[in-house]
């Protein structure tokens, strides 16, 4: 399915946008699969949980979805929301079986510290959705 999340024909990276605000044409985009490994890819298939980023943003720098799980938490915390939002009549707990958004989770937010200051974590990397 397409995503619901982003359009691919902006030619723009998901991520360059959110953190950013930097919403240029990018040449080189990967398509990346919010939730992944496993029966979570089908599922961010299936529902269109899908963004596009720049090659550094996706797996090159440390403020990759597969290197740094602040930030590919971000993004999963927003497909949650979007998911709902699209898809009122389903349960998005049910059916990925998890909570990403991390607000309602922790109640202390204080702590919250912009993603760029983040090390990043040296095993997010999983499966080879690439
Ligand atoms: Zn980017
Ligand atoms: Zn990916």
């Amino acid at each position: 399915m397409k995503s619901i999340l982003h359009n691919k024909n902006d030619r723009t990276c998901f991520l360059c946008m959110l953190l950013y605000d930097d919403d240029s044409y990018k040449q080189v985009l990967e398509e990346h699969h919010v939730f992944f490994g496993r029966a979570l890819r089908k599922l961010s298939e299936k529902f269109g949980l899908k963004v596009y980023l720049c090659i550094p943003h996706h797996r090159l720098s440390k403020e990759a979805v597969h290197q740094n799980a602040q930030v590919s938490g971000m993004v999963q915390a927003y497909a949650q929301r979007t998911f709902e939002k699209k898809f009122p009549e389903k349960n998005f707990r049910e059916i990925f079986g998890k909570n990403y958004i991390m607000d309602e989770i922790e109640e202390n937010q204080e702590e919250s510290e912009p993603v760029a200051g983040f090390t990043p974590i040296s095993d997010g990397v999983e499966g080879m959705d690439w």
